[in-house]
């Protein structure tokens, strides 16, 4: 008889945990997997799918206002939240299933249920049957975090409950600056609603590229988003279904929803970890672990949101698969958390890698930026008051194209191509080899020749 009842029990069925467990079945492990909510976790049932799907939809706004430049008359256009919301719902339920056949084909077994731990080998269901695994995988992901108590904090939604609103809010309070906060501003925007966005911090996007910061801010407000900056909501009243939010600076906005996104937390309460010994990160409050994934305890792994590294899909995949081909299929993987291209699905859209120019200013003496700011062409005929932003961030000693940052039309798109060249190692000069394609936007990115700043540092006396 087998010494444990699974070579892998995986704890939660989201994006990392759900490759972690086909793949380790590939590799012949017997595998189960505990989903207490839905199958494809947070990016598939409230993530970046549906956030996609309504970014697309809020989308469609702009591309009528644009389209009487080219000749089209659109007689009436009506939008209703509800058909949009059941569309993407239906969408959603279909990936659910194909997530759960998929990991069911592998061999794995999935149930639909809590687990937590009794000890460093053993799992407690919901039900209080229990299962005994030679190996455990924490893949919990993380979920929003409101902050402060603040009064009035139970009539504030995240974007979770964004997601399966009844109606389309015609006047909405968000408190955030991060990418989450500022998607959920332009989709509640482009649909129509009266959107104020507000953030403690001096500037929207902290962490990105000051260039960026600063145009999507610009572009945002353009197309009648307020955004405060440096104060907080501190109080929400609520009268029927009206609310009031008292902000830091004596200020008071009335809407029909607040929401919060100023972060979200690694899930790791209640799981028992301290019977199994596990330890926590003090820097950051998710789950401690080595290059390999590997917890303070060595049989129990942590990938994904939970280890709250770089929250983000790809990267839980990555590391879940890493982690299955580590330990059940014999290869040696690390992941490497360099140059990881992510967007910010705003409107306009941000994609970005590498180093920001602060970043690279910090670790050369020799930084050259190379910058452009162009109308894009479709602005031409639609008459649309914006403008594409590039910046390429070159480390002058090594002329290595250590970083690119876009916003605009598809930067999102481009991004994923240019950090290909940037995790190779590209320099400037293999950049400026690059026949442009014409005509495009990301031509510009092969065809910047003179840097629009320069930066050089002496070395310590
Ligand atoms: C609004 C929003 C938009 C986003 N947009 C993007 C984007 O555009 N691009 C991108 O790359 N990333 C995006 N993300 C981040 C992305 O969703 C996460 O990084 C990713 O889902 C992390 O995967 P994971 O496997 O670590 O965890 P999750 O996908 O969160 O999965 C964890 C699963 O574990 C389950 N679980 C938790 N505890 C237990 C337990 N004790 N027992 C059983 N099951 C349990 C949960 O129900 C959940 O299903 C977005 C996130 C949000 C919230």
């Amino acid at each position: 008889m087998a010494e444990f009842d699974v070579d892998l029990f995986v704890i939660g069925g989201g994006s990392g945990g759900v490759r972690a467990a086909r793949i380790a079945a590939g590799h012949g492990a017997r595998v189960m997997v505990a989903e207490e909510y839905r199958m494809g976790g947070t990016c598939v049932i409230r993530g970046c799918v549906p956030k996609k799907l309504l970014v697309l939809g809020s989308h469609v706004r702009h591309e009528i206002a644009d389209a009487a430049g080219f000749g089209w008359t659109i007689a009436s256009a009506n939008f209703d939240w509800p058909t949009l919301i059941a569309n993407k719902d239906r969408e959603i339920a279909r990936l659910e299933a194909a997530y759960t056949v998929n990991v069911e084909k592998s061999g794995a077994r999935i149930v639909k249920s809590r687990a937590v731990f009794e000890n460093a080998h053993r799992l407690r269901l919901g039900t209080g049957e229990t299962v005994s695994a030679k190996h455990v995988l924490i893949a919990t992901g993380g979920a929003p975090n409101h902050g402060r108590m603040i009064p009035g904090i139970e009539h504030v939604i995240s974007s979770n409950e964004a997601f399966h609103l009844p109606e389309l809010p015609r006047r909405i309070v968000i408190q955030g600056g991060g990418y989450i906060a500022l998607e959920f501003a332009c989709i509640f925007a482009g649909f129509g609603s009266d959107v104020t966005v507000v953030y403690r911090g001096d500037n929207i996007l902290r962490g990105f590229d000051d260039d960026v910061r600063a145009h999507l801010r610009s572009a945002m407000e353009k197309q009648g988003i307020t955004i405060l900056t440096g104060c907080t909501v501190e109080k929400v009243d609520r009268h029927g279904n009206e609310y009031t939010s008292h902000l830091s600076n004596g200020s008071s906005i009335a809407s029909e929803k607040v929401m919060f996104a100023i972060g979200r937390h690694p899930n790791v309460a209640n799981l028992g970890l301290e019977k199994a010994d596990v330890a926590i990160n003090p820097n950051n409050g998710g789950i401690a672990v080595n290059e390999y994934s590997q917890t303070s305890v060595p049989n129990i792994y942590a990938i994904g949101d939970v280890t709250h590294r770089v929250n983000l899909t790809p990267v839980a995949i990555r590391e879940g698969h890493a982690f299955a081909d580590t330990v059940f299929g014999k290869r040696d993987i690390k992941v490497d958390h360099a140059d990881i291209p992510t967007a910010v699905f705003s409107q306009p859209e941000v994609g970005t890698v590498g180093l920001t120019e602060a970043q690279a200013r910090a670790r050369s003496s020799h930084v050259d930026i190379y910058k452009t700011s162009l109308r894009p062409m479709k602005a031409t005929l639609s008459g649309r008051d914006t403008r594409v932003v590039m910046n390429l961030v070159v480390d002058g000693l090594s002329d290595c194209v250590v970083g690119c940052h876009i916003v605009g039309d598809d930067a999102a798109e481009i991004i994923q191509a240019v950090a290909i060249a940037v995790k190779m190692k590209a320099t400037k000069a293999d950049f400026d080899a690059t026949i442009a394609l014409h005509p495009t936007a990301a031509e510009e990115l092969v065809t910047m020749r003179t840097p629009a700043a320069r930066h050089l540092r002496q070395a310590a006396e």
